[in-house]
């Protein structure tokens, strides 16, 4: 049943008892009780703005029905864990955006790749990933490691020829991010999609959103992303989704459903709209991070910036090739001082731009990958991939240039003269 068919059905349904046209109460008191009352009246009219359909379960006709729906004769809804109107209608949204047949919607993001992981591999399974990942999704593929014996090849996501070298019969899946978190490196989709090929390629598409980039026309099998991040856009929800061919949307449904990685449909209906202006959001946002990650190269406060736009970062061909529109609101750079020190004051003197461990808020944020995403690794490990004690990472909101380099000019001028 489609979205508009489900609203219609609804203010259709049949009244137990004769309602008030606002549904405050029966007309025949006595012949029912608080607990069945007030579903909306039937309208000429159907609401604008897509209804929430906050339901735990929905009432079902009867068995034949059940069946029918079941055996996949009837469309409709059961019970929400397994799927909701609103997750319906973001799932259609986020497939139209990536341009493929279907989308699923999770509880968060690190849900979403969870439910990749426990779709698509098995014990004693080979997955191959990229080690400058998210963090989290680097502590999952260890959990999956030591609780279910996955085994875990880590390669270089700007090195293709070293997914080639670590393929074999177990490989089941690889995993990228478009852009990288927090060091912003750039895998080239299309060459490393046809080096696995039939192997799926999985491409958390996060940083860039179907906006800037979409992966299955590169040659992913699924694309993934935050929604926690730019789909939704105000910093208000916790959501994942995911796109790709029926086929292997419904395998990711079966597995969210069974492990209950399903989202809830206030948060799906919150990210439907903060996706109305994902196109004006990720202009404007790209836009400014080009312009801030220049001012901060200039800046004697701050050793190393890392942006694609940046000729001297590893990924600027790669990037300007692939993501001519920009990849995203976030910069990462590393402070001239000593550790956790500087960046505290650094934080300390930036009363405007709030540490806040998230990126793609509506307002501009600061985080330290050392502290949060990557807390998780050693001191070394997390210096062999990069990510140092020195490094902040920048995740620019809509505020205008002008006003976003004046503060971070402030702080930054005040870590000099401290
Ligand atoms: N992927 C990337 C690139 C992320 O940055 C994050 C979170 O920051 C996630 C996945 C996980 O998403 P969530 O926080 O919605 O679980």
């Amino acid at each position: 049943m489609s979205f508009s068919e489900q609203s219609e059905s609804m203010s259709e349904r049949k009244q137990p008892v004769q309602q008030t046209p606002t549904g405050h109460g029966p007309t025949h008191a006595g012949t029912t009780h608080v607990t069945r009352m007030g579903h909306p009246a039937p309208s000429v009219t159907q609401p604008a703005a897509p209804p929430i359909f906050q339901t735990a379960a929905f009432d079902v006709p009867d068995l034949n029905v059940l069946d029918q729906m079941t055996a996949g004769l009837a469309s409709g809804h059961i019970y929400t864990r397994d799927s909701n109107p609103n997750h319906e209608a973001l799932a259609s949204c986020i497939a139209a955006l990536e341009g493929v047949d279907a989308g699923a919607v999770f509880a968060s993001g690190m849900g979403a790749i969870a439910s990749v992981f426990l779709t698509l591999a098995s014990s004693g399974d080979h997955v191959i990933m990229a080690r400058s990942l998210y963090g989290r999704t680097l502590q999952l593929a260890e959990r999956m490691r030591q609780q279910f014996g996955l085994n875990i090849l880590l390669v270089d996501q700007c090195s293709p020829d070293q997914f080639a070298k670590v393929i074999n019969s177990r490989t089941r899946f690889a995993i990228v991010e478009t852009v990288s978190n927090p060091l912003l490196e750039v895998t080239d989709i299309e060459v490393v999609s046809k080096l696995l090929h039939p192997i799926p390629l999985v491409v958390d598409a996060t940083f860039t959103t179907p906006q800037l980039s979409r992966p299955c026309h590169q040659g992913a099998a699924i694309s993934l992303h935050s929604a926690s991040k730019y789909l939704n856009g105000h910093g208000d929800v916790m959501l994942g989704v995911a796109a790709g061919s029926h086929d292997m949307m419904k395998r990711l449904r079966e597995t969210a459903s069974v492990f209950g990685q399903n989202a809830n449909p206030f948060e799906s209906w919150l990210c439907q709209r903060g996706l109305r202006t994902l196109p004006l959001r990720m202009r404007q946002i790209c836009e400014t991070t080009v312009r801030i990650a220049s001012f901060l190269v200039t800046h004697p406060a701050v050793r190393r910036v890392y942006h694609p736009s940046l000729p001297d970062h590893p990924s600027f061909s790669t990037a300007s090739r692939l993501y001519p529109n920009g990849t995203g609101g976030v910069i990462s750079f590393e402070l001239v001082g000593n550790g956790t020190e500087i960046v505290n004051r650094f934080m300390q003197n930036s009363p405007s731009i709030p540490f806040s461990p998230t990126l793609a808020d509506a307002r501009t944020t600061v985080s330290y990958p050392a502290g949060t995403s990557h807390r998780f690794m050693t001191e070394t490990d997390r210096r062999t991939i990069g990510i140092t004690a020195e490094l902040v990472r920048l995740s620019i909101g809509l505020e205008p240039y002008e006003l976003l380099e004046s503060d971070l000019r402030q702080s930054l001028d005040s870590l000099l003269s401290q």
